[in-house]
């Protein structure tokens, strides 16, 4: 049984086919790169994931269980990172990550806390305002946020848009470590290096279709 199964999907937005007969299914522990040009349908793509949306047609299972039978105890299984950052800018960074470390339920909140803030070097900031941070600060705080109550599937959408290399290397350090430690993980990026270096699978979506889908062992550079 696959982790994630999608089986026909298909999304449309009113006369837009955003998503178009899409089956494609990832196992535990899959890095998945996904390319494609603005408009394709990427988003769509993770937001059905994620159950922020639902399929027109088709259907989208998590270890054989259709999703509409399993939302909410799905949605608990992912961590987010997408350009929204879902933070609180009159509270400080470490308000902002008790308030949804509580929301979760997250077990020793305070040394989960520290252990994250020190990974994305914000521990020392901890007790600033979110409205005076950076955007690349923003970022590393949305990436504590989302991996606060360690999800096993993390989905990502251009996370690497407006890091600075050294951000951007920190974001890489903290995906290789979640993939080592057995985590899904599906990113949409335009970084063609970032993207293609950490992933051990390659999709790419073009026009609302799967156009291309590999692992990264099965591809060989001749063709
Ligand atoms: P990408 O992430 O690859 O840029 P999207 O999934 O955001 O692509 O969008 C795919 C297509 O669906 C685009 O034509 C976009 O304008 C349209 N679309 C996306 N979301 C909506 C929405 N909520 N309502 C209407 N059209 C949408
Ligand atoms: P992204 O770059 O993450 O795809 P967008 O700027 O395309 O973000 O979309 C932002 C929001 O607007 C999303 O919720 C998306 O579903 C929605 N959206 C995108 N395209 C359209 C559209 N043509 N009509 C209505 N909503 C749209």
């Amino acid at each position: 049984e696959p982790l994630i199964k999608f089986s026909s999907v298909n999304k449309k937005y009113g006369h837009i086919h955003a998503l178009r007969d899409v089956s494609v299914s990832f196992e535990k522990g899959e890095f998945v790169s996904v390319f494609g040009p603005n408009g394709a349908g990427k988003s769509t793509f993770l937001k059905l994931l994620c159950t922020m949306t639902s399929p027109s047609s088709g259907e989208i299972s998590y270890e054989g269980v259709p999703l509409k039978k399993l939302r909410d105890e799905y949605r608990s299984r992912f961590g987010v990172i997408s350009h929204q950052p879902f933070l609180y800018s009159e509270l400080t960074a470490m308000e902002n990550l008790r308030f949804y470390a509580q929301l979760y339920g997250v077990k020793h909140i305070d040394e989960r806390i520290k252990e994250l803030l020190t990974k994305v070097e914000l521990y020392k900031r901890r007790n600033d305002k979110v409205r005076g941070y950076s955007r690349g600060m923003l970022q590393r705080l949305s990436i504590t946020r989302a991996l606060l109550h360690n999800p096993d599937i993390v989905v990502l959408d251009e996370p690497y848009t407006g890091l600075d290399t050294h951000a951007s290397d920190i974001l890489t350090k903290i995906l290789t470590e979640l993939f080592d430690s057995l985590r899904t993980i599906i990113m949409v990026t335009h970084n063609m290096k970032q993207g293609y270096d950490a992933a051990s699978r390659l999709a790419i979506i073009r026009r609302g279709k799967l156009v291309f889908d590999k692992k990264k062992s099965d591809i060989s550079l001749t063709e």
